[in-house]
């Protein structure tokens, strides 16, 4: 009996970890909007966003060369 409930305390901790590190990996990330025609990246929130928009990773958005929009700030 006392092993067994040593062994559900041990399944509790491993899911509470499990469920701790996928929350980790999606904290920290942060998904911007940006339009094919244009050089910055927006909350997609942002009033200057018109036509087709696509989200992606604000860190790719920055390596492929987008800046941030200075109306919606997605920086902060
Ligand atoms: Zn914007």
């Amino acid at each position: 009996m006392k092993k067994r409930k040593i062994t559900l305390i041990l399944c509790v901790i491993a899911v509470a970890l499990a469920v701790l590190l996928v929350a980790q990996a999606s904290a920290g990330r942060l998904v911007v909007a940006v339009s094919p025609s244009g050089k910055c990246f927006h909350k997609p929130s942002c009033r200057t966003l018109k036509g087709s928009w696509t989200l992606v990773d604000k860190d790719d958005a920055i390596k492929q060369g987008y800046r941030p929009c200075k109306i919606c700030k997605p920086d902060e």
